[in-house]
């Protein structure tokens, strides 16, 4: 038995990893190898001669997935696996147990999924009241707590939950009648299959002896339930995790499924690790000072394997403008030194911030991957503005008008639509002009008297913005905003935070370019940011950008987190929970390797107008502000640094003392000797 792979372990690991029989849990902070324990466990189990196909291995994305199968497979001869062992999401897992079992709830297997936007269109065919990402939230949280549409009906107390209750049970008939499930039902509908049928749940249960599950901290109670149906007839479930990185409370895991597990499995073995091998020292004790100011938490040893390493940066900039250009310049160097741009990433809280930096990334030619998210471009509100901005500009264009024509709601269905689009292409016109051209009562005929008059309003209000747009770019935002409302229909929204933080965005955008550019008009804006998306591609050789939230496991030799100004990280107020955004700063922090920069800035454009921001608490809890004002130097000088100095150019530290906040340094500027303060110079 060649077993050299465990030696990779500590001893900790070691016993995590040869644990064969009864439930384990492995406890412990960001980065002390919980993944690569599991990964190690795989490939242990099948080497002393398991069964790989009786192995179920549960992670949080697919891309964990694919990486601890790689992982597992380098350790073992993987030739010699007949049958693979199953690694998947716990969504995946569902899909394919009902493609076996669907039968059991007297429905086909041929079901179809459908996927969040689908989801939005079959609401909205159902309601046009409610807002639709209302109802996707709420229908979902029935779901994952096991709530049918009768007895949401019951439980709810306002007539808004009693409406959208109605809405849940025409929306699960219309789901069983085409035969379609989405995601929610991938975890659900198992579930109660194995609930009702118990025997299956044993074969099940036989089928899968040995069951992981990674970041085990965001599962919810649906999946925790799951998974005591799979353990129906074993205690063979090791899960890893860790308190302080759960992050996913808003969407209803829970922090129990961790806390109760060695309740509800009976002669649990607990395994902690507490050496951390993926950060410097200096990173770890900054992320460990932050987490220190959550009380709820089961409190945790995390000792550094690594050595000191590189300061902390923080950078402070007056806007993000200057903060992107801080970061590229950072990442020109690093890759200038031959660092590949995979092993760097940026990352943030609120998804609207990556827009200032794609835009840098495409004006500066780097590329960049953004993960677990649309493009800036993609996203749908963006693309509803696009769409308008485009038919404010062509009338021929159909696609836009349709794209926009109920958006916000006005009462305007598809099958108005199709009927228009069908005349659009008899008379050869664009629904633009028909729906000018034509009087009322000519309209009426086609699509109905109230239709016809809500579509000659909205075609007047195109046309009086035209003329605003040829009077005055600078009020023509206000203008549109005025007449359509569109940013406010995302008023009282679960995401319209994110939502109007893009808007937001996009607006503080052409009004920048307008400024810049008073000659260009609206047309040779959107020219321009067709361009940029374009360019935008996927490629290897990437800088990673991602929310917070999708780095979760991940690892990067040298990181930014970016927008460190409260209410942007942390977010304040209405339902955020600062415990969780702290957990969420620990993610941030721990996901850095060798060298770590955090940047705030003193105003962004948010809400339509540059607001005024003041630096994150997390920048002091963390230990990296002192006081409230001064900032840590940004980075220490040692013998040997080459350096830059505005007048004498670039020269090479002889000797560096400490001097207050600063370092006295002495530097060969080609020959010539000089003391000089080293604010006064910048690290190359
Ligand atoms: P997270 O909580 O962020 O998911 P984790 O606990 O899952 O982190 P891993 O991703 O498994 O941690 O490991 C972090 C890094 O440390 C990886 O680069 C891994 O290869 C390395 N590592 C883990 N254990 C050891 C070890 N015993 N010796 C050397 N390197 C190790
Ligand atoms: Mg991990």
């Amino acid at each position: 038995m060649s077993e050299n792979f465990l030696n990779s372990l500590n001893e900790s690991q070691k016993i995590a990893a040869q644990h064969i029989d009864g439930s384990l849990l492995i406890l412990a902070g960001a980065g002390s190898g919980k993944t690569k324990t599991i990964t190690t466990r795989l490939a242990y189990l099948i080497s002393i001669g398991i069964d790989p196909s009786s192995i179920l291995t549960l992670t949080f994305t697919n891309k964990a997935a694919t990486e601890m199968r790689e992982r597992a497979y380098a350790m073992i001869d993987s030739s010699s696996v007949n049958t693979p062992p199953l690694l998947c999401t716990f969504h995946k897992f569902g899909l394919l147990f009902l493609k076996f079992h669907m039968s059991e709830l007297n429905r086909k297997n041929s079901f179809i999924i459908i996927d969040n936007d689908d989801k939005k269109r079959i609401l909205k065919t159902i309601d046009k009241e409610i807002t639709t990402s209302l109802l996707v939230s709420e229908i979902s949280k029935y779901k994952n707590t096991l709530l049918t549409p009768s007895e949401a009906k019951i439980a709810a107390q306002l007539k808004l939950y009693q409406q959208i209750a109605d809405i849940y049970e025409k929306y699960e008939a219309y789901l069983l009648k085409n035969n379609l499930v989405d995601f929610d039902d991938l975890l659900l509908l198992p579930y109660l299959i194995l609930e009702k049928n118990e025997e299956l749940a044993k074969q099940t249960s036989q089928r899968y002896q040995f069951i992981m599950v990674d970041e085990y901290q965001d599962t919810n109670e649906l999946q925790y339930k799951l998974l005591r149906k799979l353990c129906t007839t074993h205690n063979n479930l090791c899960v890893v995790g860790d308190d302080d990185q759960s992050i996913y409370g808003w969407r209803g895991a829970t922090i129990k499924n961790i806390l109760n597990f060695a309740d509800n499995f009976k002669d649990t073995k607990i395994v902690k690790l507490e050496e951390n091998y993926r950060s410097t020292d200096t990173i770890l004790e900054h992320a460990n000072q932050l987490i220190e100011h959550n009380r709820d938490r089961l409190g945790k040893k995390l000792i550094g394997t690594r050595e000191k390493g590189e300061s902390v940066k923080v950078y402070e900039s007056s806007d993000e403008n200057e903060e992107t250009r801080k970061i590229i310049d950072d990442i020109t160097k690093l890759v200038a030194r031959g660092e590949s741009a995979r092993n760097i990433a940026i990352l943030f809280r609120v998804n609207a911030l990556s827009r200032s930096l794609e835009e840098g990334f495409n004006r500066a030619g780097i590329n960049y991957r953004l993960i677990g998210g649309m493009k800036f471009y993609e996203r749908a509100e963006i693309k509803d503005l696009i769409a308008y901005f485009r038919l404010l500009t062509n009338s021929t264009d159909n696609f836009s008008l349709k794209r926009v024509a109920n958006k916000p709601k006005r009462g305007i269905g598809k099958t108005t639509l199709d009927k228009l689009d069908d005349l659009s292409n008899e008379t050869k016109k664009p629904i633009f002009n028909i729906l000018e051209e034509y009087s009322p009562e000519e309209l009426s005929t086609i699509v109905g008297k109230k239709n016809s008059r809500t579509l000659k309003v909205f075609i007047a209000s195109i046309m009086d913005l035209r003329d605003m747009l040829e009077e005055s770019k600078m009020r023509f935002l206000d203008s549109f905003e005025e007449t359509f409302d569109y940013r406010a229909s995302f008023d009282n929204v679960p995401d319209g935070f994110d939502r109007q933080g893009n808007i937001d965005e996009f607006y503080g955008y052409i009004r920048d370019f307008f400024i810049q550019n008073p000659h260009l008009n609206l047309e040779d804006f959107l020219n321009e940011i067709a361009l940029e998306s374009e360019q935008s591609e996927l490629t290897d050789q990437a800088v990673s950008m991602m929310s917070i939230h999708s780095s979760k496991g991940l690892e990067y030799k040298h990181l930014f987190v970016i927008g460190l100004e409260e209410g942007f990280f942390p977010i304040i107020g209405d339902g955020s929970d600062i415990e969780e955004e702290r957990r969420l700063g620990y993610v941030a922090l721990t996901r850095a390797m060798d060298t770590l920069t955090l940047s705030f800035v003193h105003s962004r454009f948010y809400k339509g107008k540059r607001a005024t921001l003041l630096k994150s608490r997390f920048l002091s809890e963390s230990g990296l502000i002192k006081g409230s004002l001064t900032i840590e130097k940004q980075s220490s000088y040692k013998k040997g640094d080459l350096v830059q100095h505005k007048i004498f150019g670039m020269g090479r530290v002889q000797k560096a003392e400490k001097a207050g906040k600063d370092f006295k340094l002495t530097i060969n500027f080609g020959g010539q000797r000089r003391d000089i303060l080293s604010s006064f110079v910048e690290k190359i």
